[in-house]
């Protein structure tokens, strides 16, 4: 076989200090979890809402697997579409105030699926500069020409849909995932109406956490099925269990189902998890003093950031960076953060542009205030000495 330069590859990632690893948690995921036989205050999870190891989330997925078995056991349009999926899918519809919903295995996945469905050669789509990268691989899937503005840039984003032909649809993040900040949605909406353009909201950081039921941002902002057409949330983050729906009008929902291939030609998540998200669901709709203490703790991490003179960003989430810039320097400041056993992710490029890496600090409704202040103690501890 001939060789892939796999050594060569391996070589320069590591030295551009670009190496990841995965590690592996001794623990289920919470604000306290275990790494090597050590125990750490995490502020690194996307569990916004405290919800992945909830105990009637835990049961749900018990007594799902005792009625429905594990498997889903074909795709949907086989025999792999049980009563639980169907629920799960008008449960998603009902709250965020679309005609229907539909199930997939992973957000990354529903992006690939709506985007590669509505979307070919000739047509146009334009993301925000700093979509995720699902949303980037699903244009390129795609086959549609595509444009990159300014992040929340309008004027940017005006001049590219002057040019844009075919159908054009314009994709961004609600809630930025390494930023943490919001897109302008109605300004968004506002040019699209003008341009006839389509958009598409990828709501991942925000559904369960923003909104007055926690239906996300298009909750926030009031925007209607007409404004947004396509919206995508994800299951695995303020949900606490796994996998992602695409929400809009019955048409569109049909046309995923005859047209998107991720959909067509992939077996359906277990039944008994589509329980577990039913349950989790129900918790997020009632259990509002969730959002409400996530609110007073980024108030409180903010302020107490902002005394320490630390690089906050300009953001309102539960997604709150620190940036530092060098990605080396990011990963000691992790490890040092480390020592003093808090567990906080280096993020460095590409997934965030370069010479921006950051520290990723989430917070979550199951921190207390006392979780805060340990972060905020050992933050002043170390950043004064690294950032001088
Ligand atoms: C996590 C994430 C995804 C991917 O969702 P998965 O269910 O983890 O595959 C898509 N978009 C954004 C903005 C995300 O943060």
């Amino acid at each position: 076989m001939k060789s892939l330069n796999l050594k060569e590859r391996l070589a320069q990632q590591q030295a551009a200090q670009l190496y990841r690893r995965p590690v592996c948690l001794e623990s289920p995921q919470g604000v306290q979890i275990r790494i090597q036989g050590r125990e750490y205050l995490s502020f690194a999870s996307n569990d916004y809402l405290g919800l992945a190891n909830h105990p009637d989330v835990v049961a749900a997925l018990q007594q799902g697997a005792a009625t429905w078995g594990v498997g889903g056991g074909a795709a949907h349009l086989v025999t792999g579409h049980l009563l639980p999926h169907q629920q799960l899918e008008e449960a998603l519809a009902h709250w965020t105030g679309r005609e229907r919903a539909l199930l997939f295995s992973s957000g990354y996945q529903a992006n690939l699926a709506v985007i590669s469905a509505l979307l070919g050669s000739g047509d146009t789509l334009l993301h925000d500069r700093l979509n995720h990268a699902s949303l980037l691989d699903a244009g390129r899937l795609s086959g549609a020409r595509f444009s990159r503005y300014l992040h929340n840039d309008m004027d940017s984003l005006s001049t590219r849909l002057s040019r844009a032909r075919g159908n054009t649809l314009i994709a961004t993040d609600g809630v930025f995932s390494m930023d943490g900040d919001l897109a302008p949605l109605p300004d968004i909406c506002r040019l699209a109406q003008q341009q006839d353009a389509w958009v598409m909201v990828d709501d991942a950081h925000g559904l369960g956490v923003l909104g007055k039921t926690g239906a996300g941002s298009l909750e926030l902002f009031n925007l209607s099925s007409q404004e947004v057409p396509v919206l995508m949330g994800t299951l695995g983050k303020a949900l606490g269990t796994s996998g992602a729906f695409i929400a809009g009008s019955h048409e569109l929902i049909e046309a995923l189902i005859q047209f998107a291939r991720p959909y067509i030609y992939s077996t359906s998540s277990s039944p008994a998890l589509a329980c577990a998200t039913l349950e989790s669901l129900r918790i997020v709709q009632k259990e509002h003093w969730r959002r409400q203490h996530l609110q007073q703790l980024i108030a409180l991490f903010r302020q107490g950031a902002q005394t320490l003179g630390l690089q906050l960003m300009p953001s309102t989430t539960a997604i709150q960076p620190i940036l530092i810039g060098d990605s080396a320097q990011a990963m000691r400041l992790a490890q040092q953060l480390q020592e003093h056993d808090l567990w906080i992710t280096a993020i460095r490029p590409p997934t965030v542009p370069n010479s921006s890496a950051r520290l990723r600090i989430t917070l979550s409704a199951a921190h207390s205030t006392a979780h805060i202040e340990r972060l905020l103690e050992t933050l002043a501890n170390i950043l004064p000495k690294e950032q001088e």
